[in-house]
């Protein structure tokens, strides 16, 4: 074997593939030996070898093709003619150091690399680097995949995302204004409805009182309806940068302020240690209050009402879950319990207006999580969640 002093020495400071007495690798053998040329002519990627004074020694027919040169054209080439223009400054101090530290990686790391074609077109690509000790010295083996189609699809995607954003920022605040703008007329015709009520209450015959109460109830209904879409729209038009939330916090402020329906109830709630995650406080709030006040609400009659709140991490996220023992949920609801104004009973039943599952979607979807159900009519229910966890939050929501 005639392998360097040097190629010897990195060998064995880094394990590469070398050139044995069974498989002497060398130039010869990749061009000729039909076993290897075939394998290499067999890959999706383009495969372009080259040797320490960076001379294209070998190019397969899909980076021919790739490249838009012909059958061994590029042999003898320098390999820079791969690269474009504007990248060869930075591209020669990267490959110093592939040279001087050489193990198989990924190249250009976070970068956005670019290959030159003949015609001097770019394109994108990705590229992995593996070296290899032969006979005739270090050589250097480069992977490349053409990634325009990838690249193309995630840029729709980006743009599809975004489209996405801006018209639900635009819906929200459409809703906030129309739903700010109605309390005004809405708050005129309650008033002289009111109005009509106290005066000629037991004045005019009984179908009008029937009237006059209806005319109340709807508005008292609108006004709800009308303040409960303002809040959902705020969700969005208001919301506030993410910062550390300690959830134990939050459970604890929300069953602060329904203290009183909880008594009544004569609720008992079990909670496991709560952990801190990344998000908007206010929000989350929100959402625990909803959940826990719908955990008291849809209780079953004669049945002490328990709550337990659960958290468990799962790789990036934590999972929270508010299990309840109430009157449970049909699962063909599921999902639909979660639009805006969808509700499964009467108000006389139970008093609401369907959008508190809304919100708590709105919420979630917004730290990025997700929000579902499960459970079967008399037999309780468990609402889970998920959460950022706050090493894992990379601040771009
Ligand atoms: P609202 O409470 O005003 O009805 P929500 O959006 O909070 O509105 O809930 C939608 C529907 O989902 C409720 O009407 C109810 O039928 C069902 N639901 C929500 N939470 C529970 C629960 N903990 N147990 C049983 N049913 C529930």
């Amino acid at each position: 074997m005639t392998t360097g002093k040097q190629d010897n020495h990195e060998r064995h400071q880094h394990s590469l593939p070398s050139a044995d007495s069974t498989f002497e690798v060398s130039l010869k053998r990749f061009r000729n030996d039909s076993l290897v040329r075939t394998l290499l002519e067999s890959l999706a990627e383009g495969v372009v070898i080259i040797d320490r004074s960076r001379t294209i020694v070998l190019a397969n027919a899909q980076a021919e093709k790739m490249f838009g040169y012909e059958s061994n054209e590029l042999i003898g080439k320098p390999h820079v003619v791969l690269v474009p223009e504007h990248f060869r400054t930075r591209h020669q101090e990267h490959e110093a150091g592939y040279f001087n530290e050489p193990k198989i990686r990924p190249m250009g790391l976070n970068l956005e690399l670019s290959g030159a074609r003949k015609d001097g077109t770019e394109f994108p690509v990705e590229i992995s680097l593996s070296f290899i000790h032969s006979v005739d010295g270090l050589l250097v083996m480069a992977f490349i995949s053409d990634i325009s189609v990838r690249k193309r699809a995630e840029e729709g995607m980006k743009a599809a995302n975004a489209e996405l954003a801006r018209s639900n920022k635009e819906l929200d605040l459409f809703a906030s204004v129309v739903s700010h703008d109605l309390q005004e007329p809405l708050k005129t015709i309650t008033s002289y409805t009111e109005l009509l009520a106290l005066k000629y209450r037991e004045r005019l015959d009984q179908q009008a009182d029937i009237y006059m109460k209806f005319m109340l109830e709807s508005t008292e209904h609108m006004k709800v309806m009308i303040t409960d879409l303002l809040t959902y729209s705020r969700l969005g038009t208001r919301a506030k940068p993410f910062g550390p939330v300690l959830m134990g916090g939050v459970v604890d402020l929300a069953l602060e302020s329904l203290t009183q329906s909880l008594q009544e109830a004569g609720a008992e709630i079990e909670r496991e240690e709560l952990p801190e995650v990344a998000g908007d406080q206010m929000q989350l709030l929100q959402l625990i209050q909803n959940l826990i006040g719908n955990a008291i609400k849809f209780r079953k009659k004669e049945t002490p009402v328990r709550i337990r709140i659960s958290a468990q991490r799962q790789g990036n996220d934590w999972l929270f879950g508010v299990h309840d023992n109430g009157i449970g949920i049909a699962p063909r609801f599921s999902i639909e319990i979660f639009d805006v104004f969808r509700r499964l009973h009467t108000r006389q039943e139970y008093q609401g207006s369907g959008i508190g599952l809304a919100i708590c979607r709105k919420v979630v979807e917004r730290h990025g999580g997700r929000i579902w159900v499960e459970s079967a009519p008399g037999e309780g229910s468990s609402f889970f969640f998920s959460l950022p966890a706050i090493g894992a939050y990379d601040g771009t929501r």
